[in-house]
Parts: structure tokens; sequence; C-alpha cells
């Protein structure tokens, strides 16, 4: 793929798991919502609900979501906003605690954020006064364990070789969001927790940057779980798109996606590709009237 400097599986028993685009190839879902799961699950959620409780009203965000990742898996959570998705995510990365049910990764329950789960938010965390290299170091660092071969290999693969030494505020924003994912891989996490990482961008360095994050997915181990209200950036990313209700957030549906890999751009029109994408936008579009109705309301 081409890099620019410049740039610029809940289904629980009632609900389905559809292998595939076609609307009569539904099949019932497995248990939980592992559809493309082979053999043990990396993340296990279960019957997880959060309830807010901003000045005492009560705030129901998600409710009994039940979902299990496979190792090495990329998941996409797709849904509108407001429905949940980034309190899920926030669970697994041990920042909020649940109301009620639990987070599991390999087995143990998560209480507190580790380095084994990195998390990506759609405003990066790079530290303004330090430079990219140095920002990159900062998470070894704290477990000294800096691996400086690594961090320019990784400069390398994001197409930031010679920004080392460039502070943030010098990078464009698609380059700002490289050096996030530098940052990310530096650490070495096991889980690559992705909150709408690329919603602020233009959407030409949204299709690199997707491409560029597909392209390290498939040469390193790694699990993800991308949120994203974007349909076709969740069909073009994942092995397995998750949709889910308005508020409180559940599991809708999820959509195996058996598009080939790699992946490249040119394919969000081909048939098989709409045909994905005309199927989840009939899944959301629903959910997402209902949330619009919901903020109106509030
Ligand atoms: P999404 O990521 O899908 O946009 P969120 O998980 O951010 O959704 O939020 C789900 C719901 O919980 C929303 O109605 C949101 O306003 C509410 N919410 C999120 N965080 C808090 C909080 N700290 N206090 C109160 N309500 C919150």
């Amino acid at each position: 793929m081409s890099r620019q400097d410049t740039d610029d599986r809940k289904s629980t028993d009632d609900r389905k798991s559809t292998d595939g685009p076609l609307q009569n190839g539904q099949r019932p879902g497995s248990e939980r919502a592992q559809g493309g799961i082979d053999g043990e699950a990396l993340v296990e959620i279960d019957g997880l609900t959060k309830i807010y409780d901003p000045g005492g009203a009560d705030v129901l965000a998600v409710d009994g979501l039940d979902l299990d990742i496979g190792h090495n898996e990329f998941v996409c959570l797709l849904g509108p906003s407001g429905c949940g998705k980034s309190t899920v995510l926030e669970c697994i990365a041990g920042y909020l605690g649940p109301t009620e049910g639990e987070v599991r990764v390999d087995g143990e329950r998560v209480r507190d954020p580790d380095p084994s789960r990195g998390v990506v938010f759609q405003e990066n965390r790079l530290f303004p006064w330090k430079t990219i290299g140095e920002n990159a170091r900062f998470g070894p660092q704290m477990r000294s364990a800096v691996d400086d071969d690594r961090i320019e290999e990784l400069l390398g693969d994001t197409g930031l070789d010679g920004f080392e030494d460039a502070y943030p505020h010098e990078l464009s924003g698609g380059m700002q969001q490289r050096a996030e994912l530098v940052r990310l891989l530096a650490n070495d996490p096991d889980i690559m927790l992705m909150d709408e990482p690329f919603s602020g961008l233009d959407a030409m360095t949204k299709e690199l940057m997707q491409e560029m994050l597909l392209d390290i997915w498939e040469e390193e181990s790694r699990t993800v779980l991308f949120i994203t209200h974007d349909v076709e950036e969740a069909i073009f990313l994942a092995d397995r798109v998750v949709v889910m209700t308005a508020r409180p957030g559940e599991v809708k549906e999820v959509i195996d996606v058996d598009l080939e890999r790699p992946r490249e751009f040119d394919m969000v029109t081909t048939e098989e590709f709409t045909s994905y994408k005309e199927r989840a936008i009939d899944l959301i579009h629903d959910e997402a009237e209902r949330a619009m109705a919901q903020a109106e309301g509030q």
C-alpha cells in the first residue's frame, strides 16, 4: 500500500450471526457472539451492564452484553452515537468497572488497565512536549523494556522515518495518528482497543490509515477491537462486525465478513462489499433513528 508523509462473535441464543451478506444466508448464532472464533476466546464479555449515575439520574448505557473475541481476530463494534460502544471498550481496557457482569482476558477478570491492552482514541494521547521518538519510548521505559530497533521498525512501517525528533504539533493529523499507533505498538499489546481512531481525518487519509492498520495487523499477531459508526470502515476492516442496538447497548447482530485478505480499498466498490454494506446499513438504520429520538428527548 502507499504511505504518504504528507497525508495526505452474543449472539446470545436470541440473536443471530449472519454468515455473509445474503439476506437468507443467516444462520443461527452460536451460544455467544463468537462466529469466527477458532478455539478459545481471548476476550470474554459476560452480561456486561453499565449504569452511569450523573447526579443521581441513572443512565443505563450497556445492558447485559455478551461477546467473545478470538485470538488475532479483528472485530468492529458498529453502532449509533451514544449506544455504549466506548463504554464496552473502556470496560475491556480496565478504565471502567462494570455495574454487573464481567470482562475476562485470557481467563482473568479485568480489574485495572494493563499495557497488554493498548488503547487509541480519536484524539491522540501523545505528550506535546515530547518528540515522536520520546513518545514511543515512554511506555516501554516505564517497564524498562525499550527496544530501539523495534521503534525504528515501527516508524518505518508507519511512514514516519525521519520524524523521530519532530514534535506532535509539527505533524499533520494523519501523521499524529500514525505516531499514536507507533506509541501503542511500542508497548507490544496483545489487544489493540481502538475508539474511532480515524474519524477526525479527511476521507483520503482515513483510507490510507485503514490500509496501513490492516498491513500491520496482518504482519503481527494482534487482536483488535475497533469502534466505529462508519459502516464502510467496519466492513473493510473486520473479520466480524458486531452491530449494536441504540442505548442501552446490546448486540443486535453479528456479521461475519468473509471478504478475502489482504484487503485494498478498491474492493469497496465490488458487489460483494456492497452487499455486506447494505446488510449493515439495514441493521443499523432503525437503531440510528432510535438513538436520534433518544438524543432529542434529552
Ligand atoms: P458511544 O461510544 O456509543 O457513543 P458511550 O459509551 O460513550 O457511547 O455512551 C453511552 C451512553 O452513556 C450515552 O448516553 C452517554 O451519554 C452515557 N455516558 C457515557 N459516559 C457517561 C458518564 N461518565 N456519565 C454519564 N453518562 C455517560
